[in-house]
C-alpha cells in the first residue's frame, strides 16, 4: 500500500529519532513489524547526543521531592547554581513549577518512587537483552558510579534516602578513606565520603550508542525518514502522520517520541501535556584529561563527570527556559571550575561545550501510554533526566501497547491523562 505522497505505509510510524524513538524502533522491528522512524534532524542529535551517558538504574528517587524543595531556594539565588530560572522565563514556567511542588508532597513521592523502581527494574533487564540482541553490549560499561560528599554531615543527611533505595533492592556501599581512593584515585581531600552504586552503568558515548542501535534497527528493516511531522490524524484503521512538506505517511500505529517537542504533536490531538524543556550544559574535555575510573556525581552541585571514549564529560545543571532562549555557557564553565577543584589533576584545556534540553515532566515520571484521543497513538516521552536509562524499558512497553499485550509493569503512573 502507498500513501497519497507515494510513501509506503508501515505498521508503526515513530516520530522522533532520539534514544527513546530509536530503541522503540529496534524493539518493534525485531518483533517483525514494518517501522518508519521520522526525524527532522540527524538522528540522536538532541539530548540523546550530549547527555552524561549513564544507565542510572539505581536512580529511583524522583527529582520532585521534599529534599529538592529544601535545596531549591538556595540554588535559585546563585545565577550559575544547579537550578536556574531566568527571570524572563518565570511566567511561562510557573504552571509547571506549581505541578512540580504538588508532586513533591510526601504521599506523591512514595507513589512516584515505586513507579520509577518498577520502570528502572524493567529497563535494567531490557537493556541487557536489547544490547545483546543488537550486538552493542560492548558499548556498555559495568563500572558503577560514586556519589561524593564534602563532609560527614552532608553524607549523614543523605542516609535516609539511601536507606529507602536499599529497601527497594538497590545495592549501596558507603565508602571513605582507602576504599574511596581505590575506587577513584586523585580526588581532592575535601571529598571525605562517597556512596558506591555498583548497578550504575555507563555507555562509551551516548551518541555512538544511539547510532549503533539505529544501525542495528535499520538492519532489521527500520526506514529512517528525514522529515518534520506536523500533526497526527488518527482514523478507524490507523493514523496518518501529516508531514510539514505536505506528504503523508499511513501507519497502523504512531508513536510520539519527540522528546520535549512532543508537547506540540500531542496538542494536534487536543492533549495538553506539561512536558517542558529542562536545559542542561556540559563540556567534553579530550580523552586523558583525567584518569577517571567511573562516573562521579556531586549531588550538592548538580553535576557529574563521566569517562567516555570521546572524552571526559563534565556537566549537568538544570535551567528552565524556552527552546529559543539564549544559551548561557557560563554554566558549563562554572561546573568545570568546580570539577577542577574536586579533581586537582584535571586538564581543562580543549573542551567542547554543549547545551541540550531534557524532556521533563513535573512529577519526574515519563508519559507512556495510549493517547486519550486514540488507541492508535502511543506516547513515549517526558523521561527528564533518565531518557537513556529508561529507553529499553520504554521500548518494551511501547511494543506491548502496539501489539495489544498486557504491559510488563503497571503503567498507570505514566498515563497521559494523569494531569
Ligand atoms: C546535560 C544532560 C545530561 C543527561 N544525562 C543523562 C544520563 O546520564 N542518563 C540518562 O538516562 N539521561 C540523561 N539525560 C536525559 C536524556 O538525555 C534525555 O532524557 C533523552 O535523551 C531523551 O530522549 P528522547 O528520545 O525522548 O528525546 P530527544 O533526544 O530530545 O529526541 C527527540 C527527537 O525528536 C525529534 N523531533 C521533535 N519533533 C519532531 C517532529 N515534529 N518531527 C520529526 N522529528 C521531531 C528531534 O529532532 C529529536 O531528535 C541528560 C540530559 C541532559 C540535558
Amino acid at each position: 500500500m502507498r500513501t497519497a505522497s507515494g510513501e509506503q505505509a508501515v505498521d508503526v510510524a515513530i516520530v522522533g529519532g532520539g534514544i527513546v524513538g530509536i530503541a522503540s524502533a529496534f524493539r518493534l522491528a525485531a518483533l517483525g513489524l514494518a517501522v518508519a522512524l521520522i526525524e527532522r534532524d540527524e538522528p540522536a542529535n538532541a539530548a540523546s547526543r550530549g547527555n552524561a551517558g549513564a544507565f542510572a538504574f539505581p536512580a529511583i528517587l524522583p527529582l520532585a521531592s521534599p529534599g529538592i524543595l529544601f535545596k531549591a531556594p538556595k540554588w535559585l539565588v546563585d545565577p550559575l547554581g544547579p537550578l536556574a530560572i531566568p527571570p524572563a522565563e518565570f511566567p511561562a514556567v510557573l504552571p509547571w513549577l506549581l505541578r512540580f511542588f504538588r508532586a513533591s508532597l510526601p504521599d506523591r513521592v512514595e507513589a512516584s518512587t515505586a513507579a520509577l523502581a518498577a520502570l528502572n527494574g524493567l529497563t535494567e533487564q531490557e537493556t541487557a537483552g536489547l544490547t545483546r540482541e543488537a550486538g552493542i553490549a560492548g558499548f556498555v560499561r559495568h563500572d558503577g558510579a560514586l556519589e561524593l560528599y564534602e563532609s560527614e554531615a552532608e553524607w549523614r543527611a543523605s542516609l535516609p534516602a539511601w536507606e529507602r533505595c536499599e529497601r527497594m533492592g538497590i545495592e549501596v556501599e558507603h565508602v571513605g578513606g582507602e576504599r574511596l581512593a581505590e575506587l577513584q584515585p586523585g580526588l581532592s581531600p575535601r571529598l571525605v565520603k562517597a556512596v558506591f552504586l555498583p548497578q550504575w552503568q555507563t555507555v562509551s558515548d551516548p551518541r555512538d550508542y544511539a547510532l549503533a542501535l539505529l544501525k542495528a534497527a535499520e538492519a532489521r528493516g527500520v526506514r529512517v525518514m528525514r522529515k518534520n511531522a506536523a500533526r497526527l490524524a488518527p482514523h478507524a484503521d490507523g493514523v496518518t502522520v501529516v508531514l510539514e512538506d505536505g506528504g503523508e505517511l499511513d501507519a497502523g500505529h504512531a508513536v510520539v517520541a519527540a522528546g520535549p517537542w512532543s508537547k506540540a504533536l500531542a496538542a494536534t490531538l487536543g492533549d495538553r501535556l506539561p512536558v517542558t524543556p529542562e536545559r542542561g550544559y556540559n563540556t567534553t574535555l579530550p580523552p586523558g584529561a583525567f584518569d577517571l575510573k567511573r562516573q562521579l556525581t556531586f549531588p550538592s552541585h548538580g553535576f557529574v563527570v563521566t569517562p567516555l571514549d570521546t572524552g571526559i564529560r563534565v556537566g549537568g545543571a538544570s535551567e528552565l527556559a524556552r527552546f529559543d532562549a539564549p544559551a548561557n555557557f557560563k554554566r558549563s564553565r562554572h561546573m568545570l571550575d568546580k570539577a577542577a577543584r574536586f579533581l586537582p589533576g584535571l586538564k581543562r584545556e580543549g573542551g567542547v561545550e554543549w547545551m541540550g534540553s531534557r524532556p521533563s515532566m513535573p512529577d519526574s515520571l515519563p508519559v507512556i501510554g495510549h493517547a486519550p484521543a486514540s488507541r492508535r497513538v502511543i506516547y513515549a516521552f517526558g523521561h527528564g533526566h533518565l531518557g537513556l536509562t529508561q529507553s529499553a524499558g520504554t521500548a518494551r512497553l511501547v511494543s506491548e501497547l502496539v501489539l495489544g499485550q498486557n504491559p510488563s509493569i503497571d503503567i498507570t503512573p505514566f498515563r497521559p491523562d494523569r494531569f
